[in-house]
């Protein structure tokens, strides 16, 4: 595999981090992930003005243009030949020195790693998942805002050993006003009639690429669309749940706290939409080849 580094393609082998790298010591950078489809690398714009707003956030100089990045991805891609598969891109903060100050790093390096992802099981996408809600609290935005895609993704790892000790396979993270807010690398959305609700922005998530894909063909299928606070009680007595996430796509809730949602399989709704996801994603995208 070829990894793209210090502005090459470079061996897998060759591919290292520095230990005095702030993307290691403090987990100071942040990355997106990205998917190919059909040889097509899917919504690339999106993610990299996403990276960029993220970088902004914390401070960080890219020291490269949108551009230059959008062709370091292509490239990358062509040279694994990654038809269809996930693309990891990451900025770190770079090497520096044993203190957190980041203005001491003159440096950010930029990596892309084009391979592949399967986040869950295939059995899951047609049985649909069992998740549960668990007591690690999503960052306060005011603390590390949610939309800010950075390295420091402990908070979501909290969530995630609760909820693999748990005995499920993904987590539903509340804020700090319990409300609901996402999972730990996905959004969640419910289906009650003719309405589909997710958590606004306000709530501190992660405003996910596919989340607002999925919006935008509930809304052309004719159902009404709503960001909107949250609770259990809408997670419980909702007719469909699922989750979306570029790595997970679209992934059917059936359990909940060990209450069966809906039908206790997959629902109608999901099913079209992430039919409709895969038909877009299939035709959308920057050519690789
Ligand atoms: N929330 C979190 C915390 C995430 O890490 C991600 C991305 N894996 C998402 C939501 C979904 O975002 P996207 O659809 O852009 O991948």
């Amino acid at each position: 595999m070829k990894i793209y580094m210090s502005g090459k393609l470079v061996d897998e082998k060759d591919a290292k981090v520095s230990v005095f790298d702030h993307g290691l010591l403090y987990g100071d950078g942040v990355f997106e992930g990205i998917r190919t489809y059909n040889g097509k690398v899917f919504m690339l714009e999106a993610h990299i003005d996403r990276l960029f707003r993220s970088a902004k956030a914390i401070d960080l100089k890219i020291p490269m243009s949108r551009k230059e990045i959008c062709k370091a991805v292509v490239e990358t891609c062509k040279a694994n030949r990654t038809y269809n598969g996930y693309v990891r891109l990451v900025v770190t903060r770079g090497v520096g020195t044993l203190g957190l100050n980041p203005y001491n790093c003159k440096k950010p390096q930029v990596i892309i790693i084009a391979a592949s992802i399967q986040l869950y099981p295939e059995k899951l996408y047609k049985e649909g998942m069992a998740i549960i809600t668990v007591g690690t609290v999503r960052n306060h935005t005011e603390a590390i805002n949610p939309g800010i895609k950075s390295l420091n993704y402990l908070n979501n790892i909290l969530a995630k050993i609760e909820a693999i000790n748990g005995g499920v396979m993904e987590a539903i993270m509340l804020n700090t006003h319990g409300y609901v807010c996402e999972a730990t690398g996905d959004n969640i959305f419910a289906v009650r009639g003719n309405m589909l609700m997710t958590p606004p922005s306000s709530a501190g998530i992660l405003e996910g690429i596919t989340r607002n894909i999925v919006m935008e063909l509930a809304s052309k299928n004719g159902m009404q669309v709503v960001e909107t606070n949250m609770s259990r009680y809408d997670l419980y007595t909702a007719d469909e749940v699922f989750l979306t996430g570029t790595a997970a796509e679209i992934v059917p809730v059936v359990e909940i706290d060990k209450r069966t949602i809906g039908k206790g399989k997959p629902g109608p709704v999901t099913l079209r939409l992430s039919e409709d996801f895969h038909v877009f994603a299939r035709s959308n995208g920057t050519n690789i080849f």
